[in-house]
């Protein structure tokens, strides 16, 4: 099976490991957990950056720190991976799914902009919802498969409207708007290291922020918040959120390897570009100029979806229909869904994610070209 997009060990992982394994410094404290957020602070151009467990609970971190609970929502796009919206569910809070734009698939920031107007009322400088008064005091914007938005509107927005951003940037490591990387935008921004992305560490994340007192208010708070050295004195009800230190051994030897990752998925983006051009109706995502992304996943979309997954499938070319947005979920169907014409489910229809794997050959990548247009 020629994998989506799967993990890249051709580098000093398995030293790293073997050294963390043979000194027995396997768990949740070691030098590689402090190395590994030091190279992805300088990476991110962020002051700290903080290893979590996953990507998930850095998103559920970074609300905690805000004081988020269950008389709050998080504005959020309707298009995205489920950790987003359940890192925000899992404070009580709600998300208010804003629709896509249909050229970039990120948040549409018409639509935002016209919630904001017309929905939300301000009060003693915070941000309510109108019809029930909740708060809303997050945005939580996703750079969706890597890319982004006019990220200048969006923070001229948040900043009108009282609301701190803090960025699912999980998708979007070496990804840059206005050549600034994207996650160092917000008051906090979050990294995944989950199987499919960029990197991985079999699974883990970070979060990253220029706020000191933040940083270390998310290092100890999901090190089950414990204030003292030698006694077991916690507090604040905290969590276990550490990334074990085997674990951050692979992203230390990962992150050597970023910048050829990087460069590699860009061959592959522009491998598909040039070979699936003018065939049938195939388009890929729009990128602004501001944008440098890091083509993560790259992903067409075309009305024969179907056939041409089951293509691909069948052959053992793994690919992927886009998530299901969020407000078809059982667990979503009620909340607030502010659209016009659900260009989110438009673009779940019609898009498919292709295999892009740093080590593809280009024989594989080929083959993927040759099946997608046998089925026009
Ligand atoms: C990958 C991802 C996450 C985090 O996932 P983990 O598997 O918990 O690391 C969060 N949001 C989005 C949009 C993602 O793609």
């Amino acid at each position: 099976m020629l994998l989506l997009s799967g993990p890249n060990m051709g580098g000093n992982e398995l030293k790293y490991v073997t050294e963390c394994i043979e000194t027995g410094w396997v768990s949740s404290v070691g030098a590689y957990v402090d190395q590994f957020e030091k190279m992805t602070a300088e990476f991110a151009g962020t002051q700290y950056a903080v290893a979590t467990s996953s990507g998930t609970t850095a998103l559920h971190i970074c609300l905690v720190m805000m004081g988020v609970d269950q008389n709050d929502y998080i504005i959020t796009p309707n298009i995205t991976f489920i950790a987003t919206c359940n890192s925000i569910k899992y404070t009580g809070a709600d998300p208010i799914l804003i629709d896509a734009d249909e050229k970039n698939w990120q948040m549409d920031l018409d639509l935002l902009q016209e919630f904001l107007e017309n929905e939300t009322e301000q009060k003693n400088g915070a941000c309510h919802y109108k019809k029930d008064g909740r708060r809303i005091p997050v945005i939580m914007p996703v750079h969706v498969l890597g890319n982004i938005c006019d990220l200048d509107r969006l923070l001229g927005l948040a900043q009108q409207y009282n609301l701190v951003v803090i960025e699912d940037s999980t998708e979007a490591l070496g990804s840059y708007y206005k050549g600034k990387h994207a996650g160092s935008f917000g008051l906090m921004g979050t990294f995944s290291y989950n199987g499919n992305k960029v990197i991985t560490t079999g699974g883990g994340g970070m979060v990253v922020t220029n706020d000191e007192a933040l940083a270390k208010k998310a290092k100890h708070l999901t090190t089950q918040a414990k204030s003292d050295p030698f006694e077991y004195i916690h507090d604040e009800i905290g969590y276990n959120y550490r990334l074990v230190n085997v674990a951050a051994a692979m992203g230390v030897a990962q992150m050597e390897q970023l910048p050829g990752f990087l460069q590699r998925k860009k061959e592959i983006i522009a491998f598909y570009k040039n070979a699936l051009e003018g065939v049938g109706d195939i388009s890929f995502q729009e990128v602004d100029e501001a944008v440098n992304p890091n083509w993560w996943l790259p992903t067409i979309k075309t009305s024969k979806q179907r056939e041409v997954l089951k293509a691909l499938n069948d052959d053992k070319m793994q690919s992927r229909p886009f998530w299901v947005p969020m407000n078809q979920l059982r667990m979503f169907k009620n909340n607030i869904f502010y659209n016009k014409t659900d260009r989110s489910n438009h673009i779940y229809q019609h898009c498919l994610s292709i295999p892009c794997s740093t080590n593809i050959t280009d024989t594989d990548l080929q083959r993927v070209a040759d099946k997608i247009k046998s089925c026009f």
